[in-house]
């Protein structure tokens, strides 16, 4: 994949954009001010593999309390601004590690201008964030709804505003809920300005359409080798969306945290319970931070293949299972013992795995 050459910004010590890995960020859903359960589901979502977290900042007793979420959290913090610019220069002020804004609905110029010196000052980077819902109408009127020209021109609009400042930690979006859109616009704006990426379907809905919607529209633009740093946008439990940033980057290859598992469908030809089989290996492998790759496979048509193309996998047979290690064959169990197994042989992976380290 040729990804795109961005440049590169920093929230704090994290690198988005450049050579640096494809990052992961969502935001919270609690009421900003109510730090115990901010700090809670920033937690939650540091777990899940959460990169960057964004907060809403609303009201200034939400700016005030940055320095404090700041404390009780390990990753960057940014503050998502609408409207107030004093929101931002106050989050800035209390130490936040990025903005999200839209200059365009900030007011004046001289507005503007405060809050980008206050952020060159303090190394802070800003994403110019253009969703379709939120053009101008002097482009709406221009160009008839929102389209993806009419969000590139939005967003060079409110990028030429801060480079004139000489301001140019710079990340971009272009979200729309509609895939096709979101795309032209990524591949329009890829061709005027070099910053990073910031890439999502906004407003997915709920997990069941959502995910898949995400990963398509995600999926798309990475493989086009367009974005930095991916938000996934659903209606749930944030927690949710990181998990699935994470599968969408593992299924493309380009992260990776923990096992990544392999099964096939099942069949007229499957003869051992593979889907229980599989929930159970899944399960047991949840907080593995093993970078491996587990076949678990039916039989013996695409399994031993497979198997051994895995760092480790299972072969189904009658009742029972080949164990295949790094290629080679390493036993035949009985399918009630397949999966005690198969976790020795982990086990034993992740010590020589320890031992190299
Ligand atoms: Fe069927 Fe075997 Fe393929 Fe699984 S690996 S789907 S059991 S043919």
């Amino acid at each position: 994949m040729h990804r795109r050459q961005s440049t590169k910004v920093y929230f704090g010590d994290f690198a988005v954009g450049g050579n640096s890995e494809i990052s992961i960020q969502s935001m919270t859903n609690t009421k900003t001010a109510d730090i115990k359960k901010t700090v809670s589901q920033i937690h939650k979502l540091e777990e899940a593999g959460c990169e960057l977290i964004r907060v809403a900042v609303p009201d200034m007793t939400s700016a005030k309390i940055i320095s404090e979420l700041k404390e009780k959290i390990s990753i960057p913090l940014i503050a998502d601004i609408h409207f107030n610019y004093k929101l931002a220069l106050e989050s800035i002020k209390q130490g936040v590690d990025g903005l999200r804004l839209n200059p365009g609905n900030i007011g004046s110029r001289d507005r503007v201008e405060k809050v980008v010196k206050k952020a060159k000052k303090f190394k802070i980077p800003i994403r110019v964030g253009v969703n379709s819902g939120s053009i101008e109408k002097r482009l709406l009127n221009k160009y008839g709804h929102p389209t993806a020209e009419a969000m590139v021109e939005s967003a060079l609009d409110q990028i030429k505003i801060l480079e004139e400042n000489n301001f140019f930690d710079i990340v971009i979006s272009l979200k729309s809920t509609d895939i096709w859109m979101t795309i032209k616009a990524y591949k329009l704006m890829a061709n005027k300005r070099d910053y990073p990426f910031h890439i999502g379907i906004t407003e997915a809905g709920t997990p069941k359409k959502g995910i898949v919607k995400s990963a398509v529209g995600i999926g798309s633009l990475l493989t086009a080798g367009l974005g930095d740093t991916i938000r996934i946008s659903l209606t749930s439990d944030p927690v949710t969306e990181v998990e699935a940033a994470w599968n969408i980057l593992e299924s493309l290859d380009l992260r990776q945290r923990g096992v990544k598992i392999i099964s096939c469908p099942t069949c007229g030809r499957t003869n051992i319970d593979l889907e229980k089989l599989v929930k159970k290996v899944e399960k047991r492998l949840k907080n593995c931070k093993l970078p491996i790759t587990v076949a678990v496979m039916g039989c013996e048509v695409n399994g031993p293949g497979e198997a051994k193309e895995a760092d480790i996998g299972i072969a189904g047979g009658k009742n029972k299972g080949i164990i295949f290690k790094k290629g080679k064959k390493v036993k035949t169990v009985n399918e009630d013992k397949l999966l005690d197994e198969l976790m020795n042989e982990i086990n034993k992976l992740r010590s020589d795995y320890d031992e190299n380290e």
